[in-house]
C-alpha cells in the first residue's frame, strides 16, 4: 500500500513538472550496446541524447537507424516512472528496416508485416528489476497505443499506435 502509495505521488510529481529532466537507459541485447541520458531538461530536447537513443535502438541486422518516435520515448519515460525504477530497458528489437521485417515475418508468425517497429514507433523491452507481468500492466494502465505481451520470449512490446492489446 505504501508503496503503491509513493508510486502514484511520484507520477503525480512528474506529471505536474513539466520541466522535470526526462532520463532514459538501455541496453540492446544483440549488440551489448548502453545508452544512459538525459533527452529532455529544461522543456528542450537534446538532439545529441536522442542521436545517442536512435543509435542503439538501431537495426542490427543493417546497421540502419532512424529518429525514434519521440512520444515512444515519453511513453518508456513514464513507465519508468510508474514502475519507480532507473533500470535500463533491455532491448530485444527497436526499429527494423523493411528488409528486416519481412525477413522476421516470414520466420514468425508473431510478427506483423506491416509493424510499428518500421516506423521506429515501437519496442520489445524488459526490465530487469520488475516483473514482465507488472511491465505489461503499468503499460495498459498509461493507454497511449498498442501492449503485446509475449511472457515465452520474456518481453513485452509497446507502441505508440492505436491503443489495443493482445
Ligand atoms: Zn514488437
Amino acid at each position: 500500500m505504501l508503496a503503491a502509495t509513493l508510486t502514484w505521488t511520484r507520477r503525480l510529481a512528474a506529471e505536474q513538472a513539466p520541466t522535470e529532466p526526462r532520463a532514459l537507459a538501455f541496453r540492446n541485447l544483440h549488440t551489448g550496446e548502453e545508452v544512459d541520458v538525459v533527452y529532455r531538461a529544461d522543456g528542450q530536447v537534446d538532439h545529441g541524447a536522442l542521436r545517442e537513443i536512435d543509435w542503439v535502438l538501431r537495426d542490427f541486422r543493417t546497421g540502419e537507424a532512424r529518429p525514434m518516435d519521440q512520444r515512444l520515448l515519453d511513453l518508456l519515460w513514464r513507465l519508468r516512472v510508474t514502475l519507480d525504477t532507473t533500470a535500463p530497458y533491455e532491448v530485444i528489437s527497436g526499429y527494423r528496416s523493411a528488409a528486416t521485417n519481412a525477413m522476421l515475418a516470414r520466420e514468425s508468425r508473431g510478427v506483423s508485416r506491416v509493424s510499428l517497429h518500421m516506423k521506429a514507433m515501437a519496442i520489445d523491452v524488459r526490465l530487469p528489476d520488475r516483473p514482465l507481468m507488472a511491465v505489461r500492466d503499468a503499460a495498459l494502465g498509461l493507454r497511449r497505443g498498442g501492449v503485446g505481451y509475449y511472457p515465452a520470449s520474456d518481453f513485452v512490446h509497446v507502441d505508440v499506435g492505436r491503443v489495443r492489446w493482445w
